[in-house]
């Protein structure tokens, strides 16, 4: 079995009413499908202060550094804040990359030009990537997020869905054409998968479940559904380990299972 990192899962308290599992329950089902690490977003955060909640976000994924990998969001709506807060959280090299859910956030990018351009070059200056939801209007079709890659080719953007149901074809032609977009498979049917990799190519598609919003079972089957999707043996590790390996820089900063001093954790 290959190494597995999930590249977009879910660590909150709560969705609206419905209780998220714990930190603790999040590593045992990590354990249960032998992953070994996941990127966790806040899931309030896109809905109400999000420098609480990416406080919150960090306290709860310290609770097991080696495993838990937390990006941080902001509310570009905010314009300089938003890019103060973006700084400081990336400072901390707990911090590996960024997570927009414009559709949830209720912005477009386009409105907001002069911050996300903020945005999309102190990410590059950190080289975290930033991922967003996409393959849902009205804030989060495809296109406009891919639009991001074209504004700054610097810094890595990542489409948090491949497309979803209704963009995969456009998501694959979007990560073969732009050099700084990938694509994360959380979402799109299991055929979708060879599609994505054929057309956009392995080094371009990450693999993601959406663990943690929707509940555990989430975990098991979209793993189940890389592994059935006839890939080749090493695009099936690229997909499922090595990019997220790569975009996350593990090996320049391993994940350690103790916190790291404040001097390592500035950068
Ligand atoms: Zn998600």
């Amino acid at each position: 079995m290959t190494r597995i990192i999930d590249f977009h899962a879910h660590l909150d308290e709560r969705w609206l009413h419905v209780k998220c599992d714990s930190p603790a329950d999040v590593v045992r089902n990590l354990d249960r499908s032998e992953v070994e690490a996941a990127c966790v977003f806040t899931i309030m955060g896109f809905y109400e202060d999000c420098v609480a909640h990416n406080e919150a976000l960090l306290q709860r994924a310290n609770e097991f550094p080696d495993r838990l990998i937390p990006f941080v969001t902001v509310d570009p709506k905010l314009g300089r804040a938003a890019v103060d807060e973006l700084e400081r959280r990336l400072a901390n090299t707990r911090f590996r990359g960024v997570k927009f859910h414009p559709w949830l956030q209720a912005f477009a990018s386009s409105m907001l030009r002069d911050t996300m351009m903020d945005i999309l070059h102190v990410s590059a200056a950190r080289n975290v990537p930033i991922l967003l939801h996409d393959g849902t209007p009205p804030y989060s079709t495809t296109f406009q997020v891919a639009e991001l890659a074209r504004w700054s080719p610097n810094t890595t953007i990542v489409l948090g869905h491949a497309g979803s149901a209704d963009y995969v074809d456009p998501a694959a032609q979007l990560i073969r054409d732009l050099p700084n977009l990938y694509g994360c498979y959380c979402g799109p049917r299991p055929g979708d998968l060879l599609h994505l990799v054929t057309l956009g190519g392995a080094e371009k598609v990450i693999f993601g479940s959406d663990f943690g919003a929707a509940g555990w079972r989430l975990l098991p089957e979209r793993i189940d559904n890389v592994l059935e999707a006839g890939l080749e043996p090493d695009d099936l590790e690229l997909v499922l380990h090595d990019n997220a390996e790569r975009l996350l820089r593990l090996e320049e900063f391993p994940l350690t299972a103790s916190l790291p001093t404040p001097a390592e954790a500035r950068r």
